[in-house]
This record gives structure tokens, C-alpha cells and sequence, in this order.
């Protein structure tokens, strides 16, 4: 388990220039607890102002291209999201999976690209509720860990998100038992799958966290950040999420 907490904001597809204040906001914030490693993962139009309006925080890309460049009308590389000023990227996000119907060896492949481009990585797995009430939620994400799981993986670049697809934007947030087992087999499995190293890999947990539920869902053992959408948007409701992990 990682000592520092690490918590990354996904603003999906919000955010226009007139938001930017919501950035130096939150900055001052993060400025505030700098034993919180702090993230913003804007629209990918607003990764270069964003970058240039805060120092306080790493700026992250929500998804690239596995390929370094062609004929991919409307894709982004890793080489561009980093000239932009990202310095990681979301990978295999949840709806990824289901809107582009993203496969997990895509996504082996973009964490592979984004790391030969010198950028960190935050791959995402997670359970639909219908699999969760079948059992089946660990044989699911230790499945998408294992797919998705890069070529020379180690800690300085590579984080795990564990995001239940039920609990992401719905307001519900699974038991805290149901939180740890999860990380804990999430653990386990990346323990097989690159050895020692496993213990220093980031384990987030995301989906619906917010500023009330933050501190219990940061206690849980292996829980070592949380990855936010709809409470990542504004400074109001993402300080408390920063101010939970400093006080974790
Ligand atoms: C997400 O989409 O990564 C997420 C965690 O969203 P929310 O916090 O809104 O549930």
C-alpha cells in the first residue's frame, strides 16, 4: 500500500474555457495539502490551459490512441496528449469499455503506448451490477486486470481503478467489506502478476465518492486514492475529497 494518496479528478466531457477558474481553484486547495498527490483529467481541448494555469497538480488525459499516429480520424496519441501537457491518462474507463466498446487488449496496448511516451497510466476495471449479483465481481476484474495488464509494469507509471460500473454517477457507493475485498484480490493479482513490486502499485477506488464519503472509503485497507467524477468538478465539492486524503 502506498503511503501518499492520490486523488484524480475525470471530468469526462465538461468543461469549457469559462471553467478554467475551477482549476486554479482547486489548485489553491491542493497547494494547500501537498502530501495529497492531486489530478485533473480535463477534455482533452482544455489539457494545455490547464496545464499552464496550475503547478500545484498533475494535468491527465481521459483517453488516447494506441497507435503513435495515422489514420485515426478524431484519435489523440500519447505523444500529443503529452505535448499538450498531460503527463498520464485514464485508459479503459468504464464507459470506454462500453460506449467504444473498448477490449481490454486495446487497452494493454494504449498503457504500453502511453508508457513508451514517458506518461503514467491509470487503467480502470470494474463490475456491472448484473455480474455482481451473479458472484462473479472478482473472477470480472481480476479477468480486465489481467487482459489489460502492460508489458513492463511497475508502480513509478502504472495505477489500478476500481470502479464498479453500478456505482459510477448513481449516488451509490458499495460496503466498505465489499471495497476491501475487492482491492485486496486486485492486490493479489497484480502480485501475480509482476511480483514484489506489486505492493507499491496505486489501488483507487472510484464511483461516486464524495466529499461525504471520502474518509471511510480512504481507510479501507488497499485503498490508496480515489478516482472522481461528478464531485471532481468544482472546487467546493473536491477540496473535502483532498482535504480527506491529507487527514487519511
Ligand atoms: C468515474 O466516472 O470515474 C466516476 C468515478 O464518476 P462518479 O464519481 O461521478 O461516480
Amino acid at each position: 500500500m502506498a503511503n501518499r494518496k492520490y486523488i484524480v479528478g475525470n471530468w469526462k466531457m465538461n468543461g469549457l474555457q469559462s471553467e478554467l477558474s475551477d482549476i486554479s481553484e482547486i489548485a489553491s486547495i491542493a497547494a494547500a495539502h501537498p502530501s495529497v498527490d492531486a489530478a485533473i483529467c480535463p477534455p482533452v481541448t482544455l489539457i494545455a490551459s490547464a496545464a499552464s494555469h496550475n503547478s500545484a497538480f498533475a494535468i491527465g488525459a481521459q483517453d488516447c490512441h494506441f497507435n503513435e499516429k495515422g489514420a485515426h480520424t478524431g484519435c489523440v496519441s500519447a505523444a500529443m496528449i503529452k505535448q499538450a501537457g498531460a503527463s498520464f491518462s485514464i485508459l479503459g474507463h468504464s464507459e470506454r469499455r462500453a460506449d467504444q466498446h473498448e477490449t481490454d487488449a486495446e487497452i494493454k496496448a494504449k498503457a504500453e503506448a502511453v508508457h513508451a511516451a514517458g506518461l503514467g497510466a491509470i487503467i480502470c476495471v470494474g463490475e456491472t451490477e448484473e455480474e455482481r449479483d451473479a458472484g462473479k465481481a472478482v473472477h470480472v476484474v481480476c479477468g480486465q486486470l489481467e487482459g489489460s495488464f502492460p508489458d513492463k509494469a511497475d508502480s513509478s507509471w502504472l495505477t489500478i481503478a476500481y470502479e464498479p460500473v453500478w456505482a459510477i454517477g448513481t449516488g451509490r457507493v458499495p460496503e466498505a467489506s465489499d471495497v476491501e475485498e475487492m482491492h485486496a484480490a486486485i492486490r493479489n493479482k497484480l502480485g501475480k502478476l509482476m511480483g514484489e513490486g506489486a505492493d507499491a502499485v496505486r489501488i483507487l477506488y472510484g464511483g461516486s465518492m464524495n466529499g461525504g464519503n471520502a474518509a471511510e472509503l480512504l481507510a479501507v485497507p488497499n485503498v490508496d486514492g480515489g478516482l472522481v467524477g461528478g464531485a471532481s468538478l468544482t472546487a467546493e465539492k473536491f477540496g473535502p475529497i483532498i482535504e480527506a486524503a491529507a487527514a487519511a
